[in-house]
């Protein structure tokens, strides 16, 4: 049987974290459809939203999902500092686990940035006691991309696991399926082509943010992201959710905390 993990990307596009933004109102759907299909999630959080919706988090962990760290304010990996990163990173740990009343263990890249160029700061993930990433993309069809890493679950020198984003090999490309424009824009049965082609020791997750979810807004462009993929993006919106949802019909999976045991027995 199929088995996806669900997770969400939980993060403002305007980046001006309103207290009342849309992102709260689309988290509320995607909350709502969880329910609906008895799927736990990993919320990849901004910190920022620990301060701008601290009622949010503490929704999102008292309905049973989990609460992971999506960095500070969504800067690329490649463009951070350690220090500052160090910081940031130790605060919001802090104000997440306050909110969410459980420990904060799982963290994932901005846009999938962790390269080889941004590996340090699994360093200073690895200190403040996050357990385990789910930041890479092992292929290099994407602005970011950690090409020679393997596909399936492992782990690093110091310990923590990686959740890499599946990829399906397609000729000499590998290609993010699961995700993202590739997830939105694939017919179906494309998709669970490549699902029935996965291994049995691949991790399966899926990824989704508020924004996919929000049919309603009229186009705005997103910053730091093309204009073409902008707008390829918000034309999916009408059907993100739909997608997301056939795909998790398929049979989910625990939140990621909870498969560290498998990214383990891949490894032996
Ligand atoms: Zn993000």
């Amino acid at each position: 049987m199929t088995a996806i993990t669900f997770t969400v990307d939980l993060e403002d596009p305007s980046e001006r974290y309103a207290p009342d933004g849309r992102y709260i109102a689309m988290t509320q759907r995607i909350l709502d459809m969880c329910e609906a299909l008895n799927c736990k999630a990993t919320f990849f959080t901004i910190g920022r939203i620990a301060e701008s919706a601290p009622q949010l988090v503490r929704d999102i962990a008292a309905r049973g999902h989990e609460i992971a760290y999506h960095s500070h304010n969504h800067v690329s990996l490649t463009k951070e500092a350690p220090a500052r990163f160090k910081r940031e990173s130790a605060e919001d740990k802090d104000k997440l686990q306050q909110l969410a009343g459980h420990e904060v263990i799982g963290f994932r890249a901005p846009r999938f940035s962790l390269t080889p160029a941004s590996a340090w700061t699994l360093g200073i993930l690895g200190e403040l006691g996050f357990r385990y990433s789910s930041s890479i993309m092992p292929t290099d069809v994407s602005l970011f991309g950690f090409p020679d890493a393997p596909r399936t679950a492992f782990t690093w020198p110091n310990g923590m696991v990686e959740f890499p984003l599946p990829v399906a090999a397609l000729g000499k490309y590998r290609l993010p399926y699961l995700g993202g424009i590739y997830l939105y824009t694939m017919p179906f049965f494309a998709l669970r082509g490549f699902l029935r082609r996965a291994g049995d020791n691949e991790v399966l997750w899926t990824y989704t943010h508020p924004y996919d979810f929000d049919s309603e807004e009229p186009f705005k462009r997103m910053p730091h992201t093309p204009l073409w993929i902008s707008t390829v993006l918000w034309m999916a919106r009408k059907k993100a959710a739909g997608k997301i949802r056939r795909v998790l019909e398929l049979g989910t999976a625990p939140p990621l905390r909870d498969r560290l045991g498998e990214a383990a027995a891949a490894n032996r």
